[in-house]
C-alpha cells in the first residue's frame, strides 16, 4: 500500500495498493483476452458505450473535480475543466468508430481496400501533473479504435484514474476492456514496455524516462507515442498589445503551479519594451491568488510534493530575482510565483525544465534574434507570439520549432486539434482528428476479380 497525500496540507488522504509484476501480467492477459470481444463489438454499439461513459463522467464531474483538488492540489476551477475534458474527449472519440473508414484504391485486376485495424492491448502511462486529461487522451481514442487499455497512473496521483475505472464499469464498458493498475513506474510501467501482449505504449512524462521507454519498445518494434518535457518561449514584440501580453503571461506559466509541460517558462521581450513589460508584469504576478485550491477564487495551488518544491527552490538559489508573488503560510507544498532575470542563455533556470512557478525573462533585439533564442533548446512543445503584425506572427509561428503555437493568446490544448511536441518534447500527436490512427495499423487487402 502507498500513501496518498493532500499537497495543500501534507495530510494523508488515502492508501492505494501497489500492483505487483504478477498482478500486472494477469491484468494484461485478461485485457488481451478481452480484445477479441471488444474489437468485435459493432461500431455503433462501441460508440454508444463511450457516450454512456462520457455521460456518467459528466454526472460525477463535481465529485471527480473535488477528488483531484485533494489528491493533486489543483484549483477547483482547473479540476472542473479537467473532468469536463475527460467527458469531452470521450464524446469526441465516441464519434469515431463509425467513421474509421479505409480507402478503396484503383488497381488493375481486382479491388484494393485498406482497413484500420486495432492493435490489441494499449498501455497508457500517466504523469502526476494532469492525471485526468492525460489519461483520457490515451484511453478514449484507444478504446474507440477497438483496443483494450491498461493504464498506470502516477504514484502520487492515482485517485481520479481509479474512480474513472469504476465509472467506466458503471457505464457498461465490459470487464477487462479498461483496467487501471496503480503502482510503481519501475514495476507496472516497465512491464507495459516489456510485455509482448502490450502492442503500444502511450507515455506522458519526463524526457529522461521517455527516452528509456523508447529504447525498451524498440526491442519489440512496439508502437509508441511520447509526450515529454518542455521549455516553451513566450515572445513579446515591441508592437504587441503589451498590457494584454503582461496581464496574461502569469497564467501562461503559473497555471497548475507551473507543473505544465506547455508552461511558457521563458519570456523573451524585445529590447525597447523590456522595462515597460516588466513594470506591467509585476502587479499581475503580485495579484495572482495563490490560496487553498478548493476555494472558487484560487488561481494557483501548491506544488505536488515536498520533493518537487525543493527541486524548484534549487533553481532559484543564486539566481537574480526580479519579483515574486505570494504564498500562504503553514503546511502544504507551497511556492510563491517567481520571476527571474536571465543573465544569459547559459543560466540553468533558462535551459532546464523547472516544472514549478518560476519564469525567466530575457531581452532580444529583432525577429531573427527572437527565433534563434526560442529555438535554442532541446525541447519543442509549445510557445506564444505577441505582435500586431500578421506577417510577422505567421513567419515566427512557422519558424519556432514547436508542436503547438499560439498568437496573441496562450492556448495549447483543444481536444479536437492535434497536440504534441517536436525535438525532445515527444513523438506523435494526441487529440484531434488524426490521433485515432495512432491506435491502429493500416492493412491493405487485394481481391482478384479476374476469372
Ligand atoms: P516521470 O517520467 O517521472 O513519470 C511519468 C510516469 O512514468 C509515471 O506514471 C511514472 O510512474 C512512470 N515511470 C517512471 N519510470 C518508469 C519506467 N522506467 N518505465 C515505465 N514507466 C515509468 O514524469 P513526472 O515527474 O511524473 O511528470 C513530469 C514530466 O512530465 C515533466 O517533464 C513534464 O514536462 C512531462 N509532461 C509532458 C506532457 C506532454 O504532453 N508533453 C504533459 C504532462 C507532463
Amino acid at each position: 500500500m502507498s500513501e496518498v497525500l493532500d499537497p495543500a496540507t501534507g495530510e494523508v488522504v488515502g492508501f492505494v495498493p501497489a500492483t505487483s509484476v504478477e498482478e500486472a501480467d494477469a491484468a494484461i492477459a485478461r485485457a488481451d483476452a478481452a480484445f477479441a470481444r471488444w474489437r468485435a463489438v459493432a461500431p455503433g454499439e462501441r460508440a454508444r458505450v463511450l457516450r454512456r461513459f462520457a455521460a456518467v463522467v459528466d454526472a460525477h464531474l463535481e465529485e471527480l473535480a473535488r477528488l483531484e483538488v485533494r489528491n493533486s492540489g489543483h484549483t477547483i476551477g482547473n479540476a472542473r475543466w479537467e473532468a469536463g475534458n475527460v467527458r469531452d474527449v470521450l464524446d469526441y472519440y465516441a464519434g469515431a468508430p463509425e467513421r474509421l473508414t479505409g480507402r478503396q484504391i484503383p488497381v488493375p485486376g481486382g479491388l484494393d481496400v485498406t482497413f484500420h485495424e486495432p492493435l490489441g492491448v494499449v498501455g497508457v502511462i500517466v504523469p502526476w501533473n494532469f492525471p485526468m486529461p492525460i489519461a483520457a487522451w490515451g484511453f478514449a481514442p484507444a478504446l474507440a479504435a477497438g483496443n483494450t487499455v491498461v493504464l498506470k497512473p502516477a504514484e502520487l496521483t492515482p485517485l481520479t484514474a481509479l474512480r474513472l475505472a469504476e465509472l467506466a464499469r458503471e457505464a457498461g464498458v465490459p470487464d477487462d476492456v479498461f483496467t487501471v493498475l496503480p503502482g510503481a513506474g519501475s514495476v507496472v510501467g516497465e512491464r507495459f514496455v516489456t510485455h509482448p501482449a502490450v502492442r503500444k505504449v502511450c507515455f506522458t512524462g519526463s524526457t529522461e524516462v521517455g527516452t528509456r521507454i523508447m529504447a525498451g519498445c524498440a526491442t519489440q518494434v512496439k508502437r509508441l507515442t511520447l509526450e515529454l518535457g518542455g521549455k516553451s518561449a513566450n515572445l513579446v514584440f515591441a508592437d504587441a498589445d503589451l498590457e494584454r501580453a503582461a496581464a496574461t503571461a502569469p497564467y501562461a506559466v503559473f497555471d497548475n503551479a507551473g507543473q505544465d509541460c506547455c508552461a511558457r517558462s521563458r519570456i523573451l521581450v524585445q529590447r525597447p519594451v523590456y522595462d515597460r513589460f516588466l513594470e506591467l508584469l509585476e502587479p499581475a504576478v503580485r495579484a495572482l491568488r495563490v490560496e487553498d485550491p478548493s476555494r472558487d477564487t484560487a488561481e494557483m495551488g501548491p506544488l505536488i510534493s515536498a520533493a518537487q518544491r525543493d527541486r524548484v527552490a534549487g533553481y532559484v538559489d543564486g539566481a537574480k530575482i526580479a519579483f515574486t508573488g505570494s504564498r500562504p503560510d503553514g503546511p502544504g507544498f507551497w511556492y510563491a510565483p517567481t520571476v527571474l532575470l536571465a543573465g544569459s542563455t547559459a543560466d540553468r533556470h533558462w535551459r532546464e525544465e523547472i516544472f514549478g512557478p518560476v519564469v525567466s525573462v530575457l531581452p532580444f533585439d529583432d525577429e531573427a534574434d527572437a527565433i534563434r533564442l526560442a529555438n535554442d533548446t532541446e525541447y519543442g512543445l509549445s510557445g506564444s507570439v505577441w505582435t500586431r503584425d500578421v506577417g510577422r506572427a505567421l513567419r515566427v509561428a512557422r519558424a519556432v520549432e514547436a508542436g503547438n503555437l499560439s498568437v496573441n493568446s496562450h492556448s495549447s490544448v483543444r481536444y479536437w486539434t492535434p497536440f504534441g511536441g517536436m525535438k525532445r518534447s515527444g513523438l506523435g500527436r494526441e487529440l484531434g482528428p488524426d490521433a485515432l490512427h495512432a491506435f491502429t495499423d493500416v492493412k491493405n487487402v487485394f481481391i482478384a476479380t479476374e476469372e
